[in-house]
């Protein structure tokens, strides 16, 4: 029979790397919950439109890259791209904005687009995330900032870029994109055939494009920072001072656009010099006009997602704590009943125990115990039980001691 494999873009986790992955995992849950963060979980499926309306029908990831289905009641679901949208109907559905003070949340879990694989490119990944709603201040966005590189500097993950813009707001950007079609279509003859198509589209999209002849062309290209409105320039001065008060440094690139079309004002991204290709470690932005357009109050909201498989391929250094482990024997399966028991009774003191129910005898049950790289040993045979003790093997050095079963935990306190 055809062997079944995993669908392309998708992996498979398991140990060593997922201990990697449970000590990422708690440590955003540890870092977030010091800003007030609440996590907030998410359905993996949302109707479509959420999507086409809250990331906009014009994006590459709305128009190429999302897992549409229809249900057997001939609804168009999609498996969420990202998770921004989400959030906000989830505040908007629960009453979130009335009810909760202070309104951030952090989320994490798999998101799905059908992107070409590579390394760190994945058709499911894993993405965490926070949003800040009802706050426009400045400082806000800086702290959000100042939160995405002082958790990677907690991980170690130093060599990194923080790139910074402001991608205007409804007020400002319609008149630059007027400026920034023209000077796209007199160059047009050197764009590829996707910029070509994005002019009208989604002009701004062609700063994005990494084909040597584009990016020249948009290096000619006037920059939205030129065409700021009083307001949008007044907050993105107030940023870059909020940031120096936290020490972060940052390069303003002109150049950064983000992909989604909700965005306005502060938009940020970073990258690390570690990765190849897909160098992106997270992005994220201000995002003041998606509340209202998914149906929600006037307000405003900020936030960035991060890759944790990217960030995971940075955990090479981390020295993972060894899986320590006792293992139970028993001299005979007629001991079996009490090598259950004890077992039982580790356990509740928090060790990690594994015993053989299929040992046929003790040679086979230390084979095992070596297999599964056992610690210490604890030997049930009939002169323990008799004595209600225990004999306890070191397995690095072969050394047995026995103890009476009563001081045994204090024994593992000190010694395992
Ligand atoms: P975005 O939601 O596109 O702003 O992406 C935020 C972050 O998610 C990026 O900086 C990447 O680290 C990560 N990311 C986006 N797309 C993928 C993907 N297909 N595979 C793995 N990571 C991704």
């Amino acid at each position: 029979m055809n062997e079944i494999k995993a669908p392309k873009g998708t992996r498979d986790i398991f140990a060593p790397e997922i201990h990697k992955w449970h000590y990422l995992e708690n440590a955003i849950h540890a870092y977030y919950k010091k800003f007030l963060y609440q996590e907030i979980r998410t359905p993996i499926f949302e109707h479509s439109e959420l999507f086409s309306r809250g990331i906009g029908s014009e994006t590459e990831v709305v128009q190429k890259e999302m897992y549409t289905f229809t249900d057997k009641s001939d609804r168009s679901l999609t498996l969420r791209p990202e998770n921004t949208a989400s959030v906000v109907r989830a505040a908007i559905e629960n009453n979130l904005f009335e009810n909760l003070v202070p309104l951030r949340f952090y989320y994490l879990g798999p998101m799905f687009r059908y992107d070409k694989p590579q390394k760190g490119r994945y058709r499911q990944f894993q993405q965490f995330g926070v949003e800040v709603f009802a706050d426009d201040s400045p400082q806000v966005d800086a702290e959000v900032i100042f939160s995405a590189v002082d958790f990677l500097k907690k991980l170690e993950i130093e060599s990194v870029q923080l790139d910074l813009n402001s991608v205007g707001c409804p007020q400002c950007r319609p008149a630059y994109l007027e400026v920034l079609k023209k000077a796209a279509r007199a160059e047009e003859s050197k764009l590829c055939a996707d910029c070509r198509r994005k002019i009208d589209g989604n002009p701004l999209r062609i700063f994005d494009c990494k084909q040597p002849a584009c990016a020249e062309a948009a290096g000619r290209f006037p920059v939205i920072g030129d065409h700021l409105c009083a307001e949008c320039r007044e907050h993105f001065v107030a940023v870059r001072e909020a940031l120096s008060w936290m020490n972060v440094p940052f390069v303003l690139n002109p150049r950064l656009v983000r992909g989604l079309d909700y965005y306005t004002k502060t938009a940020f991204e970073v990258t690390s010099g570690q990765l190849g290709a897909q160098n992106a470690l997270l992005g994220g932005g201000r995002y003041n006009n998606l509340i209202k357009e998914l149906g929600g109050p006037d307000m405003a909201g900020i936030g960035f997602a991060a890759g944790m498989e990217r960030i995971i391929l940075h955990l090479e250094h981390l020295e993972l704590p060894g899986r320590k482990i006792l293992f139970v024997a028993y001299g005979d399966p007629q001991w079996l009943a009490h090598a259950v028991q004890l077992a039982e009774v580790l356990r509740e003191e928090g060790y990690p125990v594994y015993l053989d129910y299929q040992g046929k005898n003790l040679k086979k049950q230390f084979k095992k115990a070596d297999r599964v790289a056992a610690a210490f040993t604890l030997l049930l045979a009939e002169d323990e039980i008799r004595s209600s003790s225990v004999s306890v093997k070191n397995m690095a050095t072969q050394e047995q001691i026995k103890i009476p079963l009563k001081d045994l935990n204090a024994w593992l306190k000190e010694n395992f």
